[in-house]
């Protein structure tokens, strides 16, 4: 299995070889030279497995260059019911990701019973020990450097948190993030974890990452890895659960599942679009934004406009504020028949700040073959949906969610299976929930006085110099 780039023009890698890395050389992101492909017999066996022999089927269709036992070790090292305790009290923590039935035909796959209480654990957790294997058989460290608004940065730094080979160093905006989210991230006393807030906002921690980033001579002499949303590592691990969900609501399989995905850098569904291109049978990938539709724009008329960060609404729903989404690329490639010229010609259009249209081509007319539909929420249909879902099922739902949700309700074919993906647990957004229900989310008792731990982190101005320095006194 070879990995090859969306823009054509760097050579195919193995997996372990494009682990650590973000962007190929060329630009592009990168992808697997043909989709391994699961038969009616495959998910018939997957039917019976519990989530790590199930991780283990897929994983390993997709990484064959670290031993099987090896791998298989990582994945039940990774998947362990001890890290997602935070399953609702009727729920088996041993599925990972249990699904919980609303109605017929209608459900909630959790995915955010994880340490930091968002469905980007499951694959920062598999990323940190992934890193670390591979690390430590070479004999290398990696410092990491990343950019966050909240829900990243501390899944990454609850996956890396006591790593040898690993230091984190997350850039966040200074007193703008949410007081669990805070608390969450600069608790931590591990010494390989170093909180740096920005005086600034997060396009500012953004373009710090990126300058640095962009010094090929200090990346290279400070070991500086990402673990960012096109991390291909993250989205195979997401492509389990897509498998879990579908064989949880399914007993055969002739039958369809759609999936609805609160979205904003297309990671969590560019994982849905690969199960889909694995062979499972979903019927509608539903991608579900919050203000910030520029996706809704691509699916309803063909044309991709990123926004531009200026232009990005700050919403209740914060975790999906994106103004372009860095994983479409992936999907845009299999649209255009994997013709890395045309997406070199499409890219240098929005890396030069423009946008392209893909109904002139005729591209628009086959996103149905894949499945794909969408839809936008805003603030006040959230509230609405939250509330509604509480009256109606008596559950509580985080504002991501109810995104997925609302847009689930409006385009659902009510004889096909529809799983909304949670995303988050209401508890780390208790500010809009409280607007939403008057009252305050449930909370994991372990996480009661979150707020009131010591906390460590450095204050630094908008200033790479600074960061640069940061770095190589901490790793002397
Ligand atoms: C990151 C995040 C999203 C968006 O996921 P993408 O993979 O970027 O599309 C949605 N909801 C929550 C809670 C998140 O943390």
């Amino acid at each position: 299995m070879k990995y090859i780039s969306t823009r054509g023009r760097s050579p195919a890698l193995t997996f372990s070889e494009i682990l650590l890395g973000g962007l190929a050389p060329d630009g592009g992101l990168y992808l697997p030279e043909t989709y391994p492909q699961f038969t009616d017999a495959d998910l018939t066996t997957m039917r019976g497995m519990n989530y790590r022999d199930l991780a283990f089927a897929i994983l390993s269709r997709l990484v064959d260059d670290i031993p099987s036992a090896d791998l298989k070790a990582i994945i039940d090292k990774t998947y362990r019911a001890d890290v997602y305790s935070f399953a609702r009290e009727d729920q088996n923590a041993e599925d990972i990701t249990p699904i919980l039935k609303l109605e017929d035909n209608l459900y909630l796959l959790s995915l955010s019973n994880g340490p930091t209480l968002a469905f980007k654990d499951i694959a920062m957790q598999l990323l940190g020990n992934l890193f670390e294997y591979v690390l430590t058989k070479s004999g290398q460290t990696t410092n990491i450097l990343g950019a966050t608004s909240g829900d990243t940065g501390s899944a990454a730094e609850y996956a890396m948190r006591g790593k040898k080979s690993i230091n984190v160093f997350m850039l966040s905006p200074h007193k703008k993030m949410s007081r669990f989210q805070t608390a969450q991230m600069f608790s931590l006393q591990d010494n390989n974890i170093f909180n740096i807030a920005v005086k600034g906002v997060f396009d500012d921690c953004q373009d710090m990452v990126k300058a640095v980033s962009n010094d090929a001579a200090f990346k290279a002499t400070h070991y500086i890895g990402a673990v960012n949303s096109i991390n291909w590592g993250r989205i195979i691990a997401q492509v389990v659960y897509y498998f879990k969900g579908y064989l949880a609501v399914t007993n055969n399989n002739q039958q369809k599942v759609s999936f609805a995905v609160p979205s904003g850098n297309f990671g969590n569904v560019c994982a849905g679009h690969t199960a889909r291109m694995m062979g499972l049978p979903i019927d509608k990938l539903v991608v579900a934004t919050n203000e910030n539709d520029v996706l809704d724009e691509f699916f309803k008329t063909g044309i991709y406009r990123p926004r531009g960060s200026a232009n990005t609404h700050h919403t209740s729903s914060p975790s999906m504020d994106i103004s372009k989404a860095s994983n479409f690329e992936r999907f845009v490639f299999d649209l255009v028949s994997r013709d890395s010229a045309k997406v070199r010609e499409l890219w240098n259009k929005v890396d030069n700040g423009g946008s392209f249209d893909l109904q002139a081509t005729g591209h628009l007319a086959k996103v149905a073959d894949y499945g794909f539909v969408s839809g936008s929420s805003n603030h006040a249909a959230r509230m609405q949906t939250i509330r509604n879902t509480q009256a109606k099922y008596g559950v509580t739902i985080d504002t991501h969610t109810a995104d997925g949700l609302k847009v689930a309700l409006d385009l659902r074919d009510s004889a096909v299976p529809m799983v909304v993906l949670e995303t988050a647990l209401p508890a780390k957004f208790e500010d809009a929930l409280v607007e939403a229900l008057g009252s305050l989310p449930p909370r994991p008792a372990e996480l009661n006085g979150l707020e009131d731990l010591p906390q460590r982190f450095d204050v630094m101005d908008f200033d790479i110099d600074a960061i640069k320095q940061y770095i190589t006194e901490k790793t002397r």
